[in-house]
Parts: structure tokens; sequence; C-alpha cells
């Protein structure tokens, strides 16, 4: 489903860090939001999510205004840097926990749990408890939990920045063939190009609060239209 950030602002106290940002992220489509460390991308994801109210402007999935919507009214399925797994519960309670929260009854939380679990292929772990997986997946587990309400649209802050190199090369091309087989509207917010390059159909570069690009990794390689642009995507002028 579409997002539009209209107008969009955030302060802390008398901290103004994203002032009056406009964005749209096209129905299933995948952007990065790509910026230094500090620039304002989470503070944009957690208002999309509706862990942070917007101090200006509006929210809207498709043609609904969501700004005034706590999280869980929103229908958004979440994946953070740490994986924040229950760890007393196993595979397959993680993924089916959000339903049963819902009141979902117990026999149509197996099939959704078992149909979720084939599409991140984790069908073979759903007995072990977090502590027995590796990082990639652990991910896994919290990719199909976020999923398994079916979400309007998906919100990954970082999800690769805990793994290892083998494992962030694999869960990039697994994120983003997930994505595509979802059709699901998402953003990632790194702050690793190549990352934001392989994974995105378009990307919004940030910095200090403001996008100073929005295009495809082709056309911001290409064309980078700020020496900072340039800079950060490692193809200076
Ligand atoms: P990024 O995700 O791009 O690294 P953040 O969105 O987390 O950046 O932070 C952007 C700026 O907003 C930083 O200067 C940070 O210190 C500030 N900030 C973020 N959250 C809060 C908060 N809850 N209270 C005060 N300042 C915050
Ligand atoms: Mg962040």
């Amino acid at each position: 489903m579409r997002i539009l950030l209209d107008n969009f602002s955030k302060s802390f106290g008398s901290t103004k860090v994203i002032e009056n940002m406009n964005l749209e992220v096209a129905h299933g489509e995948m952007l990065a939001l790509l910026g230094p460390s500090g620039c304002g991308k989470s503070t944009t994801l957690f208002a999309v999510c509706g862990i942070h109210r917007p101090t200006g402007g509006r929210i809207l999935f498709g043609d609904r205004d969501v700004t005034d919507l706590p999280s869980q009214a929103r229908n958004v399925g979440v994946v953070f840097q740490s994986y924040a797994l229950y760890p007393h519960m196993t595979v397959a309670e993680n993924i089916g926990f959000p339903l049963k929260v819902k009141g979902t009854a117990s026999a149509d939380i197996r099939k959704e749990v078992d149909s979720i679990a084939g599409l991140v292929q984790i069908g073979n772990l759903m007995g072990r408890r977090p502590s027995e997986l590796s990082g990639g997946q652990q991910q896994r587990v919290a990719l199909a939990r976020a999923l398994i309400r079916k979400p309007d649209v998906l919100l990954l802050d970082e999800p690769l920045a805990n793994l290892d190199a083998k494992l962030r090369l694999e869960m990039r091309s697994e994120i983003r063939r997930i994505q595509r087989e979802t059709g699901i509207t998402a953003i990632l917010v790194t702050h690793d190009q190549v990352e934001a390059m392989s994974m995105c159909d378009r990307i919004a570069i940030m910095k200090e609060g403001e996008i100073v690009q929005i295009a495809t990794p082709a056309e911001m390689y290409n064309d980078p239209r700020t020496a900072f642009v340039a800079g950060f995507l490692g193809n200076p002028p």
C-alpha cells in the first residue's frame, strides 16, 4: 500500500530532527532511506510505524490518514536491528504470537504459521527456541512474525546490522525475494550504500534530516545531484 509523508516534521523538545519532509513510496515498492548515522532515518521510520507521533504534517497509508493512529491500529510489520524474539517461546509460538494476541483460533494460527514459515524457509525450525538459532535464522523468524498479520507495509530498520558478512549477503537477497513474492510496500533504513543499491527499487538519501536526492540506484550512481551524494555512494565526481 502506498505510503505518503506529507510535510512530516519531528522534533524532540527544541531539537528539530526532521522538518517538512515529503516522501511517497509507491504500492509494491521497496525504498531505502540511506544516510549517515544520526541523520534521522530511524526517527522517520518510527513515525511511519507509529512509535513516534509527528510534530507536524501527516502520514498516509493509501488514502487513509494514520497520523494519529497507534502502531497496533496501522497494520505494519516491523523488523529492527535486534530481533527481539520472545526467548521462552518456540519459533512457531513466536511467529504466531501476533495472531494469538488478536484472538485468532489456534487451528487458523497453525495454518498461517506454516504458510509464512514456508515463505521465509524455516519450516524445519518450528520447535526450536531463539537461543538455538543462528543470527540469520533469528532474523528469518523476526521477518515471519512481522509478516504473519499480512501487514500493509513492512518497515525494516538496519535489519542486517547484527549479522556477519556472509549472512548479510545471503539475507540481502532473501529479504528482497520475500518482499517481491509478497508484493508488500517496504521501507529499508540503512547506512550501507551497497545494501540500499542492491535491495531497493529507489533510494532516498538523507543528510541532517533532509532528503537530498531520491532516485533509482542506477540514476543515483550515474547522476549524483550533490557532492555529498556522490561521496556517500563512493563515486566522487
Ligand atoms: P539515524 O537512524 O539516521 O541514525 P535517528 O533518527 O536515530 O538517526 O536520530 C536522528 C537525530 O535525532 C539524532 O541527533 C538523535 O540524537 C536525535 N534523536 C533521536 N531520537 C531521539 C529522542 N527520543 N530524543 C531526543 N533526540 C532524539
Ligand atoms: Mg537508526
